[in-house]
Order: C-alpha cells, then structure tokens, then sequence
C-alpha cells in the first residue's frame, strides 16, 4: 500500500510494532506522518464501530477529491468534522478523507496537529510524529463526532 500524496510505501500496523497502531488497523507513512486507517484492519471493536459509521457519511455526501483510496483504489472524497469533547465543546474542524467504497480513511498529519500539536521536542522523525498522532487519532474513537 502506497502513500496517497507522496506515493512512499505505507508501514502496516503490525510492523510498526507499536499497540496504538495494530489496535486501530493504523498504517502510516514514514515520509510525511499521514495515517491510513481501515475499519477491517482494527482489533478494537469501539474503532471499527466509530469508522463504520464514519463511513455512512462518505457513501453520498462530500466532495470528490484528487487521492485515491490506498486499501481499494477508488477516490476518495472530503468532509469536515469536529468531535465532542468531554466538557460539551467542539474541537477544532479537521478534513478527513474518506473512500465512498470500503470503511478506509486518510488523515493527513497537519489535520490531526490542528487538533493537538505534538510537542516539539518530542518529534524527531515522521515516525515519532506518526506514533504523536496516533494516540490522538486512539483518543478521539472514544469522542461522538460531528459532520458538517
Ligand atoms: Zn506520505
Ligand atoms: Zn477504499
């Protein structure tokens, strides 16, 4: 599986070695910290429930875009979302990219660091900010979202 925007070779979350990843069926990309994710890929139940019924948002709605779904190749479309967080209020709009055709999704790293940007002295490689946004991404199956 390639990177849908840098066409670099995509770290399957077994390989990563890390739970965050296998957990959540997260593969990443070394180049430039963007996650791929897949509901058939997540051990965690709350995971592929959250992303199946992300998926019902991207069957009609949202717009075409240019990249195209590493799992099954189909383009993807584009919506934004806010999640609620546990004090009522919305965070910040991310777009996710999401394929009309199997339960996958594309989140660019700078979408997830709008949401919490990982500290700076911990980021020393596209790996340990992929492993940063990760958590974030864990973090936010466990928050209702909203489509907008
Ligand atoms: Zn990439
Ligand atoms: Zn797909």
């Amino acid at each position: 599986m390639l990177c849908p925007r840098d066409g670099t070779r995509l770290i399957s979350p077994v390989d990563s070695g890390q739970s965050v990843f296998s957990r959540n069926g997260i593969f990443h990309c070394p180049t430039c910290a963007g996650l791929a994710i897949n509901s058939e890929a997540a051990l965690s139940e709350i995971c592929s429930k959250k992303l199946e019924s992300m998926h019902d948002g991207f069957k009609d709605e949202g717009t075409p875009t240019e990249i195209c779904c590493p799992f099954c190749q189909s383009d993807m479309k584009v919506r934004d979302f806010a999640f609620r967080k546990i004090d009522g209020s919305l965070t910040e709009l991310i777009e996710i990219d999401g394929c009309p055709e199997c339960s996958s999704f594309w989140f660019d790293s700078g979408e997830l660091q709008r949401l919490s940007p990982p500290n700076e002295a911990s980021i020393d490689s596209p790996k340990s900010e992929a492993k940063a946004l990760a958590v974030v991404l864990d973090l936010l199956f466990h928050l209702p979202y909203v489509l907008l």
